[in-house]
């Protein structure tokens, strides 16, 4: 059934938005004392990940991890969990409501309800120039899901194994020892990190264009709690293209751990969030 518009359709187009999760209430991360901090860091730990596939890390609260594009152009889809508790993970669509669509130095990385507390910081991005480019791209998304054998099934048919959903559940079952029916539930969506996306203005539709991401570009981030990370090397390679196949060049991913010799000033494990749960009953 067609509508027509309204005689004032323009008036109500041009009322002005408000956003909807002012963050000015949020204590704003001391970047200065955790820099402090990451100066008198010792690497104590390094992962790579493979094309095409995932690895787990654990960064203890009041650590360090910086992932870093080696050899070739690539996007990483990076899972958070509290170490001690799997059911904490990383609350992408939260996130991008009190960051917005694409995070980078100064954010953080929010966990599921009831918890909703910084899992981690995000203290430094070599790739925080590059902004808003004209398409409406930026880099290190919340807005994507993951690949996942599923969708590919719906739109392409056939059964492929090494999207970033399946290489999450693989590392996560080696990694916790869960059969891949524990495993996969436990997989949520991710921080597209290097990924480039956005949403065409005509349609509304996720896109996703070449990572501007180089070997030597990091993202480095500050765990507020115990984490247990997971990170995948997309099939998609740096998602000029296409994905959920193995026609995409692929690179390998760097995850490096760093323990500072004392805690960044001032700072303390955040507590999980204080709600009292009852729901009005
Ligand atoms: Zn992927």
């Amino acid at each position: 059934m067609r509508h027509t518009e309204p005689t004032d359709a323009q008036a109500r187009r041009d009322i002005a938005p408000v956003i909807c999760y002012p963050t000015e209430a949020l204590p704003p991360p001391d970047l200065t004392a955790y820099q402090a901090a990451r100066d008198i860091s010792l690497k104590i730990d390094e992962v790579r990940v493979p094309p095409r596939d995932a690895r787990t890390f654990r960064a203890p609260a009041g650590h360090f991890f910086r992932i870093t594009s080696v050899e070739g152009p690539q996007v990483g889809d990076l899972n958070l969990w509290n170490a001690a508790d799997l059911d904490e993970r990383f609350y992408s669509g939260k996130t991008r409501a009190l960051h917005g669509t694409h995070l980078t130095t100064g954010h953080r990385m929010w966990s599921s309800f009831p918890h909703l507390r910084p899992m981690a910081t995000i203290t430094d991005d070599t790739l925080g120039w590059y902004g808003i480019d004209a398409f409406g791209g930026a880099v290190h998304d919340v807005i994507g899901t993951r690949c996942d054998p599923y969708t590919n099934r719906l739109l392409a048919g056939g059964n492929y194994h090494y999207c970033c959903h399946s290489n999450l559940t693989r590392a996560l079952t080696g990694e916790a020892g869960l059969a891949p029916d524990q495993a996969e539930p436990l997989v949520h969506d991710v921080l597209n990190v290097f990924m480039c996306t956005g949403f065409t203005r005509d349609t509304g539709q996720y896109f996703m264009k070449a990572s501007p991401v180089r070997p030597g570009d990091y993202i480095e981030f500050f765990a507020e709690i115990d984490l247990l990370g997971a990170l995948s090397a997309c099939p998609g390679g740096d998602c000029s293209t296409t994905h959920s196949s193995d026609a995409a060049a692929c690179h390998p991913l760097l995850v490096e751990v760093f323990r500072p010799q004392t805690a960044p000033f001032g700072w303390a494990e955040p507590p999980v969030n204080a709600y009292g749960r009852t729901h009005g009953l």
